[in-house]
């Protein structure tokens, strides 16, 4: 099957014009509420448009399971979560616990995590949005662009009721995707030659006995040797259960657990490459098949999970990687392993290189350390009045399987968010903005950088 390359609109073209705002964000993931809620709380006209009927993206529709990236790593004995992430991503997990849907701390190698339940999740973003007086739109996804020569003038948006255009000032390009982008026919790159992560279908398995799954398994989400040995064990040849390092999260819900285990990958043994939608459609038959295979290797292999059974999975396969943007600077890897800090640095991370290629998923940690993203990953080198937020950001391959966990994409979306409400104000083109001033912006918005 072959899919048209590029769909660029001309402002000419004779859709109904939907709204008319100073801001459109596509997408409703942890970057675009965040930065929808940034720019509204701020007096200006947002609107927020999103494919599936609730927001939360890769953490709720690809059911991610944890907020990663709040705490440092650290190999010191008997240490405490220190958090070392603040801003719209401390806002956003005080709002959980209001709500009663996320976990203390959980031991994840040398840092540690918080499990969130995805409907509160969805919940707690649709309040923060309309508490910033975001327009909502659901079930509606952007299907092109309309530009003046370089300049974003707005996008096409599509819904059951047809097409219609949206025009806007800004647009935030939260799509995880970089779609809006992509649309435009602007460069942007996948993974290392085309090679991405894998995507892995997340499950919640119900009905367990915790307290005793709990007793095997330790007080590390990470599997422990013995389990990998067991899995190693069931499927030598890596067939039907392909990884063998796996995660298992508590999670706020009574004889609950959150498993991310499965790897997914083409039934030729391929990468995939889930903006084609013939892969996509291959790795969801894929992961269901595996979802299966783990649930009962959990039953037969690990104690409380005798009696165990999937009470759901990802809306859609949990999707790590696809396109990033060519941006005015870019994420290296070096920038990330060397843990640099830099003015013009929007968001702090101190997640590891998490890179989900291979049997094993591979990890480096940055103990007691982390280093900032630059403003200009969010700032395309070609293009006028669009800023992108969220994993699509500029950046290299490794450094993206650090960089693009949750609590450092609620960073992009607060930073885009805080770029914006200058861009409007002073007039001036995103990379026209020292990204110094946008870090003062985002501190005087309790980021603590
Ligand atoms: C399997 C897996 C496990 C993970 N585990 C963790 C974890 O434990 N902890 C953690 O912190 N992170 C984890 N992550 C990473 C994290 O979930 C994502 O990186 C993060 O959610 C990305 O946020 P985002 O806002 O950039 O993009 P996304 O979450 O991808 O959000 C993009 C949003 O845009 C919408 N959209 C896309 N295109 C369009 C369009 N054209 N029009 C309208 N809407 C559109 C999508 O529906 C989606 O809601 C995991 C990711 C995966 C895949």
């Amino acid at each position: 099957m072959q899919w048209k390359e590029t769909i660029k609109t001309d402002p000419g073209h004779d859709y109904p014009v939907i709204a008319d705002v100073d801001v459109l964000v596509v997408g409703g993931g942890a970057a675009g509420v965040a930065a929808a809620e940034t720019i509204g709380r701020n007096g200006n006209s947002v609107l927020l448009v999103e494919r599936y009927g609730f927001c939360g993206g890769g953490a709720v529709a690809g059911l991610s399971g944890t907020i990663c990236g709040l705490y440092m790593s650290t190999d010191a004995h008997n240490a405490v979560p220190e958090q070392a992430v603040f801003g719209f991503a401390d806002r956003f997990l005080r709002r959980m616990i209001d709500l009663g849907g996320v976990t203390g701390p959980i031991r994840y190698g040398k840092t540690w995590t918080v499990t969130h339940d995805p409907l509160v999740w969805r919940e707690a973003a649709d309040g923060f949005l309309q508490d910033a007086g975001v327009q909502i739109l659901y079930h509606c996804q952007v299907v092109g662009v309309i530009m003046d020569g370089d300049h974003f003038q707005g996008a096409i948006v599509n819904s059951k009721s047809g097409f219609g255009a949206v025009h806007a000032k800004r647009i935030v390009d939260a799509s995880g995707d970089a779609d809006v982008i992509y649309r435009a026919g602007l460069k942007t790159s996948k993974g290392r030659n085309g090679v991405m992560q894998n995507p892995t279908m997340i499950f919640r398995l119900g009905g367990v006995d915790v307290h005793a799954f709990n007793e095997y398994w330790g007080d590390d989400s990470i599997s422990p040797k013995k389990v990998i040995d067991q899995l190693v064990d069931a499927d030598p040849s890596g067939r039907t259960l392909p990884r063998k390092k796996i995660w298992i999260f508590n999670t706020t819900r009574p004889d609950e657990l959150m498993v991310n285990s499965t790897r997914i990958l083409g039934r030729d043994g391929r990468h995939l490459d889930v903006t084609d939608p013939v892969d996509h459609t291959e790795g969801e038959l894929a992961a269901r098949e595996q979802v299966r295979v783990y649930q009962n290797f959990l039953r037969e292999n690990v104690p409380g999970c005798r009696d165990a059974f999937v009470v759901d999975t990802g809306v859609e396969i949990g999707i790590r990687q696809t396109r990033s943007i060519a941006g005015v600077k870019t994420l290296s890897n070096k920038h990330v392993t060397r843990r640099l800090k830099v003015s013009d640095g929007v968001v702090r991370s101190p997640w590891p290189i998490e890179l989900h290629s291979g049997e094993r998923p591979y990890v480096e940690w940055l103990l007691d350390d982390y280093y900032e993203v630059p403003y200009g990953t969010l700032v395309p080198e070609v293009g006028e009045n669009l800023i992108v937020a969220g994993r699509c950001l500029s950046s290299e391959h490794e450094a993206l399987a650090s960089c693009r966990v949750t609590a450092q994409c609620f960073g992009y979306g607060h930073a885009a968010g805080a770029a914006t409400v200058r861009s409007l104000k002073t007039e001036q083109r995103y990379r026209d903005i020292a990204g110094e001033e946008v870090r003062q912006a985002l501190n005087e918005d309790g980021a603590g950088l």
